[in-house]
Order: C-alpha cells, then sequence, then structure tokens
C-alpha cells in the first residue's frame, strides 16, 4: 500500500489506510458492469443507484478506486468542457445559453452531492484566475480569447477582464500584465473525492472490486484472471488507460500531466502571493499550466507532459530532473520568490484524449455499452456530467443532459473518431507539443528579435489548429 501512497501528494494526504477492498473471483450477473474506479466510473454508478436503486451494479478496478488520473490531478473541478466552444457554436442563442448554464452549474451540483452525502474533499468555489504576465503575447491571446467568449453570450459575470491592479488583489505574479477571472470553478483534494465517492457508492449497494484489472469486455460480459461480470450494460471507464484495453486505444490517446508542490508556506508567503479564497490559477502558455494554493498551505502546480510511441502507457512517475525543472522555472517565473523553495512531492498521470479533442457521452443500446470519456485534460467537473449523462442513457430517460451536442446518442461505438496509426500519431503529438515549448521560449525571452517571435507564434498557431 506504501507504493498506492506514494502516487500523488493527495494520496499522502490521506488518512485512510488504502487497504485493499477484495478482488472479484468467480461469475456474477449484474445490470451493470462498470470498469474502472475513477470518477467516471463512480459518478454513473452514483447518479444510477440514485434513481434505481434497485440495479446490480458491479465495478472492477485494476489496482484501487483512484489510482489513475482520479486521484493524481490538479483538482480543478471546473464548470466547462474542453472544446466546448467548437461543440455550441451552431447552436441557437437560447440552446446555447441552456447548454452553458448546465456546465456552469458542474460545481455547485457536485457541492450539493459532496454536503449530503458527508465527503470532504477540501471543495472550495473560488474560480480561476488566467493571468497574462510572462510576455506580451499572453495577455493578446487572453484578450482574443476573452472576446470569443462575450461572442458566444457570456457575460462579465462569467469571465471578465483584470486589469493588473485587479489581478494582484488577488493573486500576485511577477510582471502582471492582467488576466481573466470566471467563477465557474472550485478546487478540491481530489484524492478524497474519488475515495469519498467509492464509499458513497459502496454504501449505496454498488460492489467493488479492487486489484482486479479486466482482461478482456465484450457485450454483456467483462473478464479479469479469476472472475467474470455478466451484465446487461457494460461502461468502461478507464480513461487514459484505454489503449490497455481493446479496442478502446484506438478513441482515446493517453498523453500524461505532471505536477510538483512546494513544501507548506509560511503566512508572510502567501500574504506575498495571495489566493487567499482558494483561487485556481494558470498563466496563459500553451503548454497549458494549472497551480492551485491547497489546504494545508502548499503549491501544486502542474503542466502539460508526454505521450509515448504506441500509445503505451507510463507506469512510473518518478519524474525526471528535466520534468521537474521545466515546472520550477514556469513557477519561478511567476512567483521568483519561490524559486528556491523545497519541492516535497513530484507526481503525474495518464489523461485520455479524444481525436476531435472533445469529450463524448454515447450509448450503445443494442450491445449494452455506455461510455463517457475523452476529457483532455479537463475531466474533473466533466467525469460528474458524464456520470450524470451515461445515467440518464442507461435508464432510457430523454433529459436536457441527454440532449447536448457533446452526447452522441444510440449507436456503435466505432462512430468516434479514430486515431491516426503510428508513426504518425507520435510525429503529431510530439511536433505540437515542441511547436509549443520553443514558442514559449521565444516569447519569454525579451531579446528575440521579432520575426522570431511571429515566425514562433505562427508556428504553434498552425500547429493547434490540427487539434481543431
Ligand atoms: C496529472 C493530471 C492532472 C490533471 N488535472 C486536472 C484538473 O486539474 N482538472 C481537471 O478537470 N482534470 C484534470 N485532469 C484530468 C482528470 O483527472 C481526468 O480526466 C479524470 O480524473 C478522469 O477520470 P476517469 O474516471 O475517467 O479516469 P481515471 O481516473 O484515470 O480512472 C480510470 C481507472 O481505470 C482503472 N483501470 C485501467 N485499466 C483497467 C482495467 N483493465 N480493468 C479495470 N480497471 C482499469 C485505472 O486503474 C483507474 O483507476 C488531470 C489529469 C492528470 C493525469
Amino acid at each position: 500500500m506504501q507504493y498506492w501512497r506514494s502516487i500523488s501528494l493527495w494520496m499522502d494526504q490521506l488518512d485512510d489506510d488504502l487497504a485493499p477492498r477484495p478482488a472479484l473471483s468467480g461469475s456474477l450477473e449484474v445490470d451493470v458492469a462498470i470498469i474502472g474506479a475513477g470518477y467516471t466510473g463512480l459518478w454513473t454508478a452514483y447518479y444510477l443507484k440514485r434513481q434505481a436503486p434497485e440495479l446490480k451494479i458491479a465495478m472492477v478496478e485494476a489496482q484501487f478506486a483512484g489510482f489513475g488520473a482520479s486521484g493524481r490531478n490538479g483538482g480543478w473541478l471546473m464548470g466547462n468542457l474542453l472544446g466546448e466552444d467548437r461543440a455550441l457554436a451552431p447552436l441557437p442563442a437560447e440552446q446555447r445559453k441552456t447548454s452553458f448554464d448546465l456546465l456552469h452549474g458542474i460545481p455547485d451540483e457536485v457541492a450539493e452531492v459532496l454536503h449530503r452525502e458527508g465527503i470532504d474533499c477540501h471543495y472550495r468555489k473560488a474560480g480561476i484566475l488566467y493571468c497574462a504576465a510572462r510576455y506580451p503575447e499572453q495577455e493578446k491571446r487572453l484578450r482574443e480569447q476573452l472576446d470569443g467568449l462575450h461572442a458566444e453570450g457570456l457575460t462579465d459575470a462569467d469571465y471578465r477582464w483584470l486589469t493588473p491592479a485587479e489581478l494582484n488583489g488577488q493573486l500576485r505574479v511577477a510582471n502582471a500584465l492582467g488576466g481573466i477571472h470566471t467563477p465557474h470553478c472550485a478546487t478540491i483534494q481530489p484524492a478524497k473525492l474519488v475515495r469519498g465517492l467509492a464509499r458513497t457508492v459502496e454504501r449505496m449497494g454498488v460492489q467493488l472490486f479492487e486489484q482486479s484489472p479486466a482482461t478482456h469486455w465484450q457485450p454483456g460480459l467483462v473478464t479479469t484472471a479469476q472472475g467474470q461480470l455478466k451484465a446487461h450494460w457494460v461502461v468502461p471507464a478507464i480513461e487514459g488507460y484505454a489503449a490497455s484495453l481493446p479496442p478502446l486505444g484506438r478513441y482515446q490517446l493517453p498523453v500524461q500531466s505532471l505536477l510538483i508542490a512546494t513544501e507548506p508556506l509560511s503566512e508572510a508567503q502567501w500574504a506575498e502571493i495571495g489566493l487567499e479564497h482558494g483561487q485556481a490559477f494558470s498563466e496563459s502558455s500553451r503548454q497549458v499550466t494549472y497551480g492551485q494554493r491547497t489546504a494545508d498551505n502548499r503549491l501544486a502546480f502542474g503542466a502539460r507532459g508526454g505521450y509515448r510511441f504506441g500509445g503505451k502507457l507510463r507506469e512510473d512517475f518518478q519524474l525526471s530532473e528535466e520534468e521537474i525543472a521545466l515546472r520550477r522555472y514556469l513557477l519561478g517565473e511567476l512567483f521568483p520568490q519561490l524559486r528556491n523553495v523545497r519541492i516535497s512531492h513530484s507526481w503525474g498521470g495518464n489523461l485520455g484524449m479524444a481525436r476531435r479533442f472533445r469529450p463524448h457521452m454515447l450509448v450503445d443500446r443494442k450491445s449494452g455499452i455506455a461510455l463517457s470519456g475523452g476529457y483532455g485534460g479537463e475531466g474533473v467537473g466533466a467525469s460528474n456530467l458524464g456520470g450524470r449523462t451515461l445515467a440518464d442513457l442507461i435508464l432510457g430517460k430523454e433529459s436536457p443532459l441527454t440532449r447536448q451536442p457533446w452526447v452522441l446518442g444510440d449507436g456503435p461505438l466505432n462512430r468516434l473518431s479514430t486515431w491516426e496509426p503510428e508513426p504518425c500519431r507520435w510525429l503529431g503529438y510530439n511536433a505540437i507539443i515542441r511547436s509549443f515549448v520553443h514558442e514559449d521560449r521565444v516569447l519569454a525571452n525579451p531579446h528575440s528579435a521579432p520575426w522570431r517571435r511571429a515566425m514562433a507564434l505562427k508556428l504553434a498557431d498552425l500547429m493547434e489548429g490540427l487539434m481543431r
């Protein structure tokens, strides 16, 4: 269990002894079999049981509940969905507003469940601060993003520009040029959420088997080394691990995100930094950075990681010196006073990226398969929406949840876009990431010639275009 505790700061902080639940042995007949005990599987089980307590539900988990991204993430519980702008753009304004309201309501919905079920996961809803600080192009990019959001009908109540003075009132980063605040996000302690959910669904009667990797699945059947689940419905909920269980790997690319956390900082240090209400923060770079002030006063800070050839999963998240150094550098640029602070934890995890770079929820009634995923690193809130939506789809309920553009409706799995074969995936993904790192390096250097800045930006724009 010592290894399990070491997978993230969050697991290390738990009082939970992480004693393993029993493994599946023998054959069991259930209504719904769920593969994977992360947020997606657990939220699906939760909302199914809430609406239909008589359902027999069993879950098999390869390691233990929360072993995946759900026990390792940055703890941003966002009221949005990756690619929502593209998904919602074609809708009439009124319908788009309904969809935005649904997304923005995710943190409040989670808060309600936490309250109802007595789960304490350090939930604080103080929104996100997206800041521009390291180079002027960041300000331009953020202002364009804000214009785009407002053009979709969102208002200052959803996304508001902050002058440098206003940003400094909440977060004091070096050389602040301005930023955006959105209230639609809470921060949480991820492992406490996933472990709390696991206990909750068990209390509701869900059978959860740990150390039981599914070795094979097909409609109506999930097989493990020592047992099997026969089920009317199968819900594969393995997100970044899809590559390990055919045929899911065709639809989801496993990419990594990596974090560091400082030792607890003093009150004086926090007085210099801010974030007194637990706001999440990010700096506007295509390296996708994210941070939060933890309940025990550390600064947890992450950035996008790599992709391995052939979709090979990364198992070992002992970060290399280079991986830690990049995160330390980015953190030190924002908070020069933290350049020499001790980093107490570093870790990472696998997440799933869909080929369309948009999440999806779908059901195949004929085969009895329901699936939600492709969150692309923004799955903490999205998985709650996914779980709620899958519950309605499985129960055959038409609801506002099932009428959203990210719900692909009834039909076979192979409607999902597939990733290109190797080496195209590896070359493509790495070219994109390298262009982002290059852009960041050139723009962050005040001595870079204007033509170099323009070239670096153009190249990264072009590469980002490939992701759309
Ligand atoms: C480092 C990191 C930081 C992130 N930060 C954020 C953030 O701040 N905000 C945000 O919104 N999103 C973030 N994400 C993404 C978010 O954490 C995920 O989208 C979300 O947790 C996915 O939940 P899930 O249940 O679908 O998958 P997971 O939590 O990955 O759960 C899948 C489970 O399936 C199990 N499994 C795998 N194979 C099998 C098998 N064969 N049989 C049985 N079980 C199996 C795994 O052990 C795992 O427990 C981050 C992700 C990472 C990795």
